[in-house]
This record gives structure tokens, C-alpha cells and sequence, in this order.
């Protein structure tokens, strides 16, 4: 007779501590990223762990990626137990990156301190408590249910903070990550302990310059600024552009409510004369201009529809203002992606979420991507979602923490997925 649900939550509780000691132990390899610091120490600590418990494991440097080098390979791993009988494969992806600590912290960032039943510390909650959880998670499952259809994986990817291309996308590239190799994925990214993230919206980065003429600057009527045609610019954007962009409002669930519009940022402006010289400036009418947009859409807008938005009011410049040109240059392009609700995956959490939590889960959807795109645009995996322990306000913030009731929660809906998803059979 198979053991019941309780006796896995009640294995997933007595796990606690080793759960704290494998969270700090994570958090205590400080893999900063930028540059890639220390993925190969992280990188064993998983190995050797998971080899121990019997997973098959693939080491994987995404070689020729952003980044990669001697100094710095992009390393990932992927862990893979096989079950007694063929099934589907439940995959936990979780990258191993995290961003620089800044200053602002009362704890030193990378001692992981137990304070009060929260670790402290760069990557607790984005995301080493989720990748801990999903480890302990699958553990206490495999202890409770030695004899399973299917495959468990668990992976430690590169480079999610600076856009994946050394992890995820490298590997869904290379059929890792892809159908049909696996089928669900769970990604315990900080979203909070009772939600569900379907997905996100869509990105556009892109690098806007406007032109001039060079001249002495007692004499601008000599040259032509482009600064002056990059304000223009600007204050077309700020007429026309903000406003019809408010007006977008989208039927994805994202979270915070400010991200259900459609949004700008201008990352960044540069015109004239070079940064970072600390004399007296010479006087010259600045030739180019050049800002950083960052535009955020909607599942119900089209990335070409996003770009004809810009260029439209800038090809309207061109006939109204003497001596505009400019040039606009792709950057970066992401489309949204949002899973469907009645997938597996997203079912089998809610049912973990309605009973270790006694209320129905909240559907999110995430204001800026994850490496849920790469999985979905390069892998062809639909069945995708994030969900994990941690509050997301508190990602990339000085004294970031990750509480452990949460993280024990969290792993408790996640074993019961997978037992679901696995089995076929509902958690009872
Ligand atoms: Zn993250």
C-alpha cells in the first residue's frame, strides 16, 4: 500500500534543518553574475549531493556564449533520475546567478545568517531557497516513493540574471531543455509562496540615435545639435507616446497592477561630449545622441505593431523638422509568453497550493521576463510555470532574505506536484 500524502508532508517538515544547511551552504558560494563568479564550486556542491542520492548527472559549459571563457566557463548542470517504468519527465530549472550584493546590507551578503527563522543573504530568495526547496522537494518524494513512472530532473543553470544565453537558452538550444526530452517545468523563481506564475510580458530593448553637425560652440547656428533632435524625440514620446501607451491595459494577470500597462523606459541618455572626464569640457555642438529604450508589451500586442509605434512618430520628425535622421538598432526582443491555466503543471501546483495553504492559488504574470522564454521560444514547452518560495520585492535588494516556514511550504506543493504529475493520480 502506498503511503499517504501526510507522511510526505510530515517527511518534507523533518527535513527543516538539512533544508537550512543546503540553502546556506549555496548562498555561501558567492556566484556573482556579472562576471560568473564561482559556477563551477556551486556547480559541485550540486553534483556531488545529487550523485550521492543517485541522479545521473550532465555538466554542461555553454561554450562560445556571452561571457564564457577560461576564467569564467558557463557552467550548468543537469540531474536526471530515472523512475522503474516509462513517463513523463518533471523538470525543476533554477539558475544558480545572482546579482551583485550593492551596499545597504546589515548582514554580510554571502554568510547566510539565520536570523529569526529568515536567511539572510545575496541569491536567499532570488533564488537558492527556491533551488533548495525543489531539491529537498524531490528528495523526500523519492524517499517516499522509491518506485515512480517517468523522470525527476533537476538543473543549476548560468547567466539568467544577464539574459540565460549561458543556461537555459544554450541548453534548450542544444534539446536539454526542449520537447521531447521533457515535459514540465516547474522554475522556483521568488514569486511568493501561494502563486503561480503563468508567465510574462514582452520586451523590446532597442538603441535610438539622432545625428548633427559638429561645430565650435560659440557658433551652433554653424552646426546642428543632436541633442535638439534627440529632444524632439523625446518630446514626441512624451505627447503622443506615454499617453497612448497608458491607454494599453492587458488582460494578463501581472503584478504589480502599474505593470498591466504597457510601458518606456529610457534606460539611459548620452549626447556631446564623453563621460568620465573630469576637465574643463570643450566647446562643441554634440554630433550624436543616443538613448536606451526598454519597452515592455502585452500579450495582446504585436512586437512589429511596438516597433511601427517609434518609428512612425520618428519617420513624422523626418518630415517635419530640417536635418533629422536618426538610427534605430534591435537590442534585445523577448515576446511574452503566458502558459495556459488548465495546463498540467499549472493545475497540479494549485491543488498542492489549495492544500497546504487552504485557499485557491493567485494566477501571476511577471512585469519582466525569466528564462520561462527560452524554454517556451527555443525549447517548445508550453507546460511551464514559475513558482517558489520568497517575496519578489525583496529580489535584487540589499538585506534580500528567504523565510524557511516558506521554503518548507513551498517544497511541500512542489513534491505533491511532481507526485501528480508523475503518477497521473491526484495528491489525496
Ligand atoms: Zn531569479
Amino acid at each position: 500500500m502506498k503511503p499517504s500524502i501526510d507522511q510526505l508532508l510530515a517527511l518534507i517538515e523533518s527535513k527543516e534543518e538539512e533544508l537550512i544547511q543546503l540553502t546556506q551552504a549555496l548562498v555561501r558560494i558567492p556566484t556573482i553574475n556579472p562576471p560568473g563568479d564561482y559556477y563551477g564550486d556551486c556547480i559541485e556542491l550540486l553534483r556531488s549531493r545529487l550523485e550521492d542520492r543517485g541522479f545521473e548527472i550532465n555538466i554542461i559549459r555553454a561554450e562560445g556564449t556571452p561571457g564564457d571563457d577560461e576564467q569564467y566557463p558557463r557552467l550548468n548542470i543537469i540531474a536526471r533520475k530515472e523512475g522503474s517504468r516509462p513517463g513523463p519527465c518533471v523538470h525543476f530549472n533554477s539558475h544558480i546567478d545572482v546579482v551583485p550584493p550593492g551596499l545597504g546590507w546589515d548582514e554580510d551578503p554571502f554568510e547566510a545568517k539565520l536570523i529569526d527563522g529568515k536567511i539572510f543573504g545575496r541569491g536567499t530568495c532570488d533564488m537558492k531557497g527556491g533551488l533548495a526547496a525543489s531539491i529537498i522537494a524531490v528528495e523526500a518524494l523519492l524517499e517516499w516513493m522509491p518506485e515512480y513512472p517517468g523522470s525527476i530532473e533537476i538543473s543549476g543553470t548560468a547567466d539568467e540574471e544577464t539574459g540565460g544565453y549561458g543556461g537555459v537558452a544554450y541548453l534548450a538550444e542544444k534539446g536539454w531543455m526542449a520537447v521531447p526530452r521533457i515535459d514540465h517545468v516547474i522554475i522556483p523563481e521568488p514569486l511568493n509562496k501561494d502563486r503561480i506564475c503563468l508567465g510574462h510580458r514582452g520586451v523590446w530593448w532597442s538603441e535610438l540615435e539622432t545625428f548633427g553637425k559638429v561645430a565650435h560652440g560659440s557658433m551652433p547656428f554653424l552646426g546642428d545639435s543632436a541633442i535638439r533632435h534627440m529632444t524632439a524625440v523625446l518630446d514626441e514620446f512624451e505627447q503622443k507616446l506615454f499617453p497612448s501607451l497608458q491607454q494599453k491595459v492587458t488582460a494578463m494577470p501581472v503584478v504589480p497592477e502599474g505593470a498591466k500597462q504597457s510601458t518606456l523606459n529610457i534606460n539611459s541618455i548620452h549626447g556631446g561630449l564623453a563621460e568620465g572626464f573630469a576637465g574643463f569640457p570643450a566647446a562643441l555642438v554634440a554630433d550624436s545622441c543616443r538613448v536606451v529604450l526598454d519597452r515592455r508589451f502585452l500579450i495582446e500586442e504585436q512586437l512589429s505593431e511596438v516597433k511601427l509605434e517609434v518609428l512612425s512618430l520618428l519617420d513624422g520628425l523626418m518630415k517635419s523638422r530640417e536635418n533629422f535622421s536618426y538610427s534605430l538598432k534591435d537590442l534585445f526582443e523577448v515576446v511574452p509568453s503566458m502558459t495556459d491555466q488548465n495546463a498540467p503543471v499549472v493545475q497540479s501546483v494549485a491543488r498542492g497550493i489549495s492544500r497546504v495553504f487552504e485557499r485557491e492559488p493567485e494566477y501571476v504574470v511577471s512585469p519582466g521576463t525569466y528564462d520561462q522564454k527560452h524554454i517556451d521560444r527555443i525549447g517548445k514547452l508550453k507546460d511551464c510555470i514559475a513558482y517558489g518560495p520568497g517575496i519578489l520585492d525583496f529580489a535584487h535588494q540589499a538585506n534580500e532574505y528567504v523565510g524557511v516556514t516558506d521554503m518548507v511550504e513551498s517544497a511541500k506543493v512542489m513534491a505533491m506536484a511532481t507526485y501528480e504529475l508523475l503518477s497521473g493520480e491526484q495528491a489525496e
